[in-house]
Formats: C-alpha cells, structure tokens, sequence
C-alpha cells in the first residue's frame, strides 16, 4: 500500500485518522505538534507516542520533507533564493527577503504553471503538478531552520497559480496558521493571481484575514489578452466585479500588481483608463518596472516614465507604490523563477 502524506492533514482529519484506528483524540494533537512545531522528519523522534503506534504511524503514513539544493545570496541586499527539491525529484525555488519589520518568504505553489502569461519566466517550461499542503510548509518550515529564525510574512507569489491548486492551498493555509502549527497570522500572508475568477469567488467565500493581490497588468482587454491567455477565460469586467464582491463580502481591499512595460501598458492614457476601472474600489496599485526574462523580449521604460505613472494614478485618487526590486543579481524578482537550475549566477 502506498503511504500518504501525514503533513498535509488539518489537525482534524488527523484526528478523524486516529479516530478509525481506534486511538484516542488527543493523540491527534500530540502528533500534529510533532510534525509542525518540531518538525521531525521521523516517527521514532516522537518519544512521548507508544511504540507500536509509531510503528503503526510509519507503516500507514511518510512524514515529507525537502532539501535546498542550491543556495544563492544576492550581494546587493542579501536576499536568498533557495532551489528546493521534492521527494520526487522536481524542483522549485523560493525566496527570503529581508525587511526592517521581519523575514519574509515567496513560495511556489507548483512545479511550473499553465497559466502561460507571456512576461513570465515561471511558465515557459509548463505545469507539471500541484505541490501538496506538506510541500509548502516545508518551503516555510525549511527556510526558517536555514535562518535559523521566525519567517514573519508568506507571499505566495512564487512559481504556480495559487487558485490553479485550490484545496491544498487552503490545506496550507489553515495549517500554517493553526495554533498548535507554527502560528503565522494570516494577516501576514499574501495571495496573489492571475485573475481566476471562479478562485476568487471561492476564496470570498472562506472571509480570510489575508491580503489579495490580482495581477492585472494592463488597463483593457485587449492589451491584457496578448500577454495574459487567462483574460480570454474570464475579461476584465468578470474580473473586476468577482474583485468588488471580493471586497464588498469580506472588506478586506485588494491589491492589484501592474508590471509596467515600454511601449505595450506605460502610457499616460494607460494610466487614466486604468484609474476609471478602478475607481470606487480603495484598490492599491503596486507598479512592478518588468522585470526581464531572456525568452520575452519585454522591456522597461525609464524610472522618470514610471514615476510619473505612478503620480498620474495618485492624482485620479489612486494609491500607487513602485515595488522595491530585491535579489535582481540572482534572478529572484517577481516572474524570474523557475523550477529548473538553469541559472548561472
Ligand atoms: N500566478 C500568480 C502568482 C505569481 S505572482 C499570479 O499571477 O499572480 C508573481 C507576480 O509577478 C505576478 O503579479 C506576475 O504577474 C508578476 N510577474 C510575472 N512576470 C513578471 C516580470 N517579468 N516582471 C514583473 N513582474 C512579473
């Protein structure tokens, strides 16, 4: 038989396991405090459990974990990318950057994407699988024993569609911050998509603390469908009522990511249509200069042109910040990962 994968369990269906196996509840509590504040990686490390239970435990379930199998420090900031691999050999990267308030770790959500958007380094090699609940964490766990500290803030930002693998990333989330886990807040987690509206409604629907990002990146349909296929699965208008009723149902406001390209999204007018769709909705805009990825061919314009960007949106009562760029040296920016060692840096 086949084991599966105890890391992914919420705290209640481990109970429910134990449940059936004819052991008492609270074992389900003990166990799960093993695997996500201690973090074993055996079942012989759980000393305060009876023997032939782990021995039961081991027979039924693997515990999962991951290894950095490459390592880059950027020498500009000190951000880390971290190449991880899984037990079955794939790989895919995260990054930890280092703010004043705390650390703070990018996570991939697959190995590879299908959502195909075309500024995006991420997508190019395909979708292979989801990464399970366990996997996540482990990108978290992993990168807190390597920093030997507290990860303060969770972006799922990395490689993959978190919407694109739903329920293991609710899995994730609720064990992430679970009291009895490693206890993050979610208020210190962002989620960010492509724009999956049947996703978006479904996260509506949890009313979580966290932050939602949208990657809109273009202030109409049609420049949005030649660099992002999604929009002509759901246009910009479903997108942007599932994000009002986003808002309306759980008064969190969304963030929207615009990566500001030359010549193709960066133009003044580009700017007053994007302010008029966005109106009424206390949406923040987060500028990203595009970052370059070799196959693209995409270019950024000047820092002057997206200031000015930016004050134009200020001026139609938009809020805009520029996003800070960090790890450029080791290609750890937004759209730059991949879940291949391809990198020489
Ligand atoms: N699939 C999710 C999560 C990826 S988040 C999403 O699309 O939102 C990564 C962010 O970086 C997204 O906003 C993505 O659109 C953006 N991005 C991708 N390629 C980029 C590039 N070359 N330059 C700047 N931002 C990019």
């Amino acid at each position: 038989m086949e084991k599966s994968d105890l890391k992914s369990l919420t705290e209640q269906r481990i109970e429910a396991e134990f449940v059936r196996m004819g052991q008492p509840k609270f074992r389900a509590r003990q166990v799960y405090r093993w695997l996500h504040q201690k973090q074993v990686s055996t079942f012989a490390e759980m000393t305060d459990l009876p023997t032939p239970l782990r021995g039961q435990l081991d027979e039924k379930f693997y515990i999962n974990t991951i290894r950095i199998k490459k390592r880059l420090v950027s020498s500009i900031d000190g951000t880390v990318k971290y190449l991880y691999e899984l037990r079955d050999g794939n790989c895919v990267e995260a990054v930890r950057m280092q703010y004043k308030h705390g650390a703070s770790l990018c996570i991939s959500t697959q190995v590879g994407c299908r959502m195909g958007c075309r500024f995006c380094a991420s997508t190019l090699a395909g979708w292979v699988r989801n990464l399970t609940a366990s996997e996540m964490l482990d990108e978290v766990y992993t990168a807190q024993q390597d920093l030997r500290g507290r990860i303060s803030n969770v972006v799922l930002m990395g490689i993959g569609e978190p919407l694109d693998n739903f329920d293991n990333v609710m899995a994730f989330l609720e064990i992430l911050s679970s009291r009895e886990g490693i206890n993050l807040s979610l208020r210190h987690v962002s989620l960010s998509t492509c724009g999956l509206v049947d996703g978006i409604r479904a996260l509506a629907e949890k009313k979580l603390q966290l932050t939602l990002s949208v990657s809109l990146h273009a202030p109409n349909d049609s420049i949005r469908s030649q660099s992002m296929p999604v929009n002509q699965r759901y246009n910009m208008d479903d997108l942007l009522d599932a994000c009002r009723d986003y808002f309306e149902q759980t008064g969190r406001r969304i963030s929207f990511e615009y990566a500001l390209i030359a010549g193709v999204n960066d133009a003044p007018a580009h700017a007053e249509e994007l302010a008029s769709r966005l109106s009424g909705m206390g949406a923040h805009v987060n500028l990203i200069p595009v970052n370059p990825v070799a196959e693209t061919g995409y270019r950024r314009g000047k820092r002057a042109g997206i200031e000015a960007f930016q004050a134009q949106l200020e001026r139609l009562g938009v809020n805009a910040t520029i996003r800070r760029e960090l790890g450029t040296d080791i290609a750890a920016a937004c759209g730059q990962l991949r879940r291949q060692d391809t990198e020489t840096a």
